[in-house]
Parts: structure tokens; sequence; C-alpha cells
């Protein structure tokens, strides 16, 4: 497989958010969103076995999450679904970081999906692909991120829509960050307000989940590798 890296670090982005998690990265996207913070992503890295990959992984942690992302993990297909079946065997818990687009179909059932649905203002709108609405279970995430109102309004009519609350374990709604932020650890990087965002989803009475990115918030923003 082609990776650009893998680390333990803090899991930032979902319900499991703060708790320890091995990355494995993988190289290569097909999307090109506009608040990306991954570009690094986009080429490079290097081959390695499944072998390898599974021999780093273990070396950095013996259980506990592990986080198959990218890039977009699925381009790899061929080989990431053998890989997060080797790591389910090992007795790890698996998530899968996708952005919505490729078919999620032989994911393994017991992998925890966390699927990224394109909003207006990413420049990727419309990608995501609905069939795979039918194949989110109880365990997996839906997460939007958000960079002003109107990607708050198609997030919020789209989970009304196909009734996400109800289908997935935790729906997300994240203040899209700009991806030159550096400085300060603070929310002032966000493109939209969150406590603006906290307000519209109080006042629409979602059962959503206000997420933010906190690895932005405990290390230095423009930091790779956490
Ligand atoms: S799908 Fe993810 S890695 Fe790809 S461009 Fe969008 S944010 Fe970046």
């Amino acid at each position: 497989m082609q990776v650009t890296e893998i680390y333990r670090s803090l899991q930032g982005e979902s319900s499991y958010a703060g708790l320890p998690c091995v990355f494995v990265r993988l190289t290569g996207c097909n999307l090109r969103c506009t608040w990306c913070d991954s570009e690094y992503t986009f080429s490079g890295g290097r081959k390695m076995s499944l072998e390898e990959i599974e021999a780093e992984v273990r070396r950095l942690a013996p259980s506990g999450l592990v986080e198959i992302t990218g890039g977009e993990p699925l381009l790899q297909e061929g080989e990431a679904v053998p890989l997060m079946q080797r790591l389910l065997t090992l007795g790890y818990t698996v998530l899968l970081e996708t952005s919505g687009e490729r078919p999620l179909e032989r994911v393994p059932t017991e992998v925890i999906k966390i699927v990224d649905v394109k909003c207006p203002h990413s420049g990727e709108f419309g990608t995501f692909r609905e069939q795979n609405l039918a194949v989110l279970a109880a365990r997996d995430e839906v997460k939007f991120v958000l960079a002003d109102r109107a990607d708050y309004e198609f997030a919020r009519d789209f989970t009304r829509q196909h009734d996400l609350v109800s289908r997935v374990s935790s729906v997300i709604f994240s203040p899209a960050f700009r991806k030159d932020a550096h400085g300060a650890r603070d929310s002032s990087h966000c493109l939209l307000d969150p406590q603006q965002l906290a307000q519209w989803i109080l006042e629409d009475d979602l059962e959503v989940r206000l997420g933010m990115q906190i690895h932005k918030f405990i290390w230095e923003p423009s930091t790779k590798g956490v």
C-alpha cells in the first residue's frame, strides 16, 4: 500500500475524540476540498506491505483504536479492506475516515465508518454517493464540515431528509478550519464561529453533535502527524 505516515496520537474529530489512537494515513485523494488540511497526502508516501503496516501498528499500540485515514483510504480498497480485517482479527477497534464518495459496501461491518458528506463551500459538493446511505449502520458516524450558513442549512436539511440521527450513532457538525492556520490554538481559525453554529443547532433543535477538531487546539494548528 502507499502510506504517508503511521503514528500514535489522540483521535481528533469524531465521538472517539480524545482517545489514544494509531493512525494509518494512506496516500492519495481524488477530491480537492477547499479547506483540506491533508494536502501533503496527495502524493509521495512509501510502499508498505500489509505485514509491515500491521507490525508498525502493533509496535505503537498492542490494543485499542486504529484509524485508517488519508487522503482517501478507499482509493486503495483492494488492500485497505484486508488490512481492516487483519486489524479486527487482532482485536483492535477500527475506525475508517472516508470522504463519502467511494463505495462502502465492501468495508467489514465491524469497522466504524466515519463518513463525510461534502457541503457547498467544500468545492466538492454533490460527490456524496447516495447508495452509501443504505450501508450505514448504527455504529457509524456522519460528518459535515461547515464553513458558512449555506453549508449549515444543507447539512440540517440532509440530516432531516434522510433521518440520519436515527440511522447512525453520531451526526457531527464541525466548523471548517482555515488550512493556513498557524499560531494561536483557538477558534479564531474556524471559518464558521463555533458559538454561532451552537446557536443555530439549538434554535433548530437538532440532535447532532457539534464537533471540534481537538488536535487543532492541543497542538499548533499546522503541526503534522498529530
Ligand atoms: S476528501 Fe479529505 S483528503 Fe481529500 S481533499 Fe477532501 S479533506 Fe482533503
